[in-house]
């Protein structure tokens, strides 16, 4: 067993940002869990595009108003101009002064602002199109140098630990759900160890993984909302899973990011026979319509005519050099996988990208959990509302792991933490059969084809209720197999995946108004009776 002041789960931006700020007093201690092997990875080492911060011809309102036009009126507005306003100094003390992060700068020194979809001003900082893998790097390296921060690696959390669901003394059951820690599975030893903390934050990021496409890397498998749910933890806006229209479709490298700034330099999507077929569908934005009119495009071409992908075309429209000097990494990626882009199109799918629900915080990152908080893609601040603002999510993350912390720091002394002895070991005496690697499989690629073809981009009442019917039996299958079964982190990731699809999927059908990225072809207009 383990205690500790702060347990934090995840060390993608969001959770390393907030370990950082609350190591700043070295007599707080702090685990910080991941359940990779390198703490760099997770969906914030794949960040491409940057990290918003503020622009010569721009200002917090100007955010503020893209955020909530992008959001379609589903944005929380308090949350937005948070992030607007404290944003930059933020991003300055963690990534400039704390870190270093060495994004692109003019010759004369200063940055190189980048523009985006839906960005009234230049405001992107970025490191060439590997912004994500630079910011991971120096945060991991400044976590190292802080020695109140335990920081363990292949730890599985499992469950979140409170009194009602877990303690031994009965009388627990009527306590109110507090949140004092986790069970987590050491992959390294085979077992289970109680860590009990004071105040427990989650960052455990997104879901992309729910889905046959995706960009997001295999982690982003919804562990913590998953937790959260079972625990008790309101969550909110599951049903707005934003896509991206432009995924890598090779074997080798699926779901590898083809960033939107290939069509913004000019490429034009195209059926596999060659065909453009954009004009069909937004004869004015073309291939540069909105992320989810282009995504329904390619989704609709692909169904009604059996294609396994589209094509991007850059190579006709941008000479060779230019390509190489501006996408270097896509280049090389592709070339890995046997394209040129030079030469030919790009085979491209559209990919679950980004979740925009999650666990509800307020605007210190507390959950409706007492001593849970959230942060980063996991939380549901409301600032995205129905639809993310481009390169808005890495900076979420950082404003509110620092934000988290900082209420953390307010209410936790130091050495403040719950009672153990009530808290039972884990018990593995009924766990007899070993984990099924085949089985753990097949399941989690079933699971991600009902969300792909029934809560994927295009949605239908009863696309929704199969998918619910399909997932609740399945639901059922998996949680007797977890009953009887060692444990394993395939395992946790199963049993979280199930619970966090249902729960997408039961948001999606119980909205019937189509609204930014969540779209239903029998949507009704806000209003009418709800069916
Ligand atoms: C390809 C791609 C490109 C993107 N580009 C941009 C961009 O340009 N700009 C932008 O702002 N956003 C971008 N995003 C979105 C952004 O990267 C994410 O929203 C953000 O990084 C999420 O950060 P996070 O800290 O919340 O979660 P993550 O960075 O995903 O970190 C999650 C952490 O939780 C850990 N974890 C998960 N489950 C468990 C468990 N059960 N036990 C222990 N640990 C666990 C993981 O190991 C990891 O350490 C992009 C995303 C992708 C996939």
């Amino acid at each position: 067993m383990k205690t500790t002041d702060v347990l934090i789960i995840g060390s993608g931006i969001a959770g390393a940002t907030a370990a950082l700020k609350l190591a700043e007093d070295p007599g707080r201690r702090i685990i910080l869990i991941t359940r990779e092997p390198d703490p760099e990875e997770s969906n914030s080492r794949y960040a491409q595009g940057g990290i918003i911060h503020r622009g010569p011809d721009d200002s917090a309102d100007l955010l503020v108003q893209d955020i909530l036009s992008a959001g379609a009126g589903a944005s929380l507005p308090e949350a937005a101009r948070i992030l607007a306003e404290e944003g930059p100094q933020r991003l300055h003390e963690v990534l400039l002064a704390e870190s270093a992060v060495d994004f692109d700068r003019e010759p004369g020194g200063g940055f190189v602002y980048g523009q985006e979809a839906a960005h009234s001003a230049r405001r992107i900082l970025h490191v060439g199109d590997g912004t994500g893998r630079a910011i991971m790097k120096v945060l991991a390296a400044a976590l190292q140098r802080r020695p109140n921060i335990e920081l363990l690696t292949n730890a599985t959390a499992v469950d979140l630990i409170t009194y009602p669901h877990h303690s031994r003394d009965p009388l627990d059951t009527y306590q109110p759900i507090a949140c004092h820690g986790a069970y987590v599975f050491d992959r390294n030893g085979q077992a289970v160890h109680r860590t009990l903390a004071a105040v427990t934050i989650l960052a455990t990021g997104g879901i992309g993984r729910l889905y046959r496409n995706t960009t997001n890397p295999p982690g982003a498998r919804g562990d913590g909302l998953g937790m959260a749910s079972r625990a008790g933890a309101r969550i909110i806006n599951a049903e707005y899973v934003q896509f991206h229209p432009t995924a890598l479709s090779v074997p080798g490298a699926e779901g590898f990011l083809i960033s939107e700034a290939v069509r913004g330099e000019g490429g034009v999507l195209l059926t596999p026979e060659g065909r453009p077929f954009m004009e069909n569908y937004d004869p004015h934005w073309k291939d540069l319509a909105p992320r989810d009119v282009v995504s329904r495009a390619i989704h609709t071409e692909m169904e009604s005519n059996g294609y396994s992908h589209v094509l991007l075309d850059i190579a006709t429209h941008m000479a060779a050099e230019a390509i190489r000097a501006r996408f270097p990494n896509i280049h090389s990626e592709c070339l890995r996988v046997g394209i040129d882009i030079t030469r030919e199109p790009i085979p491209v799918v559209p990919a679950a990208h980004y979740f925009c629900g999650g666990v509800q915080v307020d605007l210190w990152g507390r959950s409706s959990i007492e001593n849970l908080y959230a942060v980063g893609e996991v939380s549901c601040t409301g600032m995205h509302g129905a639809n993310r603002l481009a390169s808005t999510s890495l900076l979420e993350g950082l404003v509110w792991g620092m934000r988290a912390a900082e209420d953390v720091a307010r209410i936790v002394k130091p050495h403040h933490t719950p009672r153990s002895e009530d808290i039972p070991p884990w018990d593995e005496s009924g766990l007899t059969v070993d984990s099924d690697p085949a089985l753990i499989q097949g399941d989690m690629q079933t699971i991600q084809n009902i969300m792909w073809h029934y809560v994927g981009l295009v949605r239908s009442g009863d696309r929704l209720s199969r998918a619910i019917r399909e997932l609740r039996h399945m639901q059922n299958e998996i949680e007797t197999f977890y009953r009887r079964t060692k444990l394993s982190d395939g395992l946790i990731g199963l049993r979280n995946a199930v619970e966090v699809a249902l729960i997408v999927a039961q948001a999606a059908r119980h909205n019937h108004h189509s609204r930014g990225c969540h779209y239903r072809v029998d949507s009704v207009e806000v209003g009418d009776r709800l069916l």
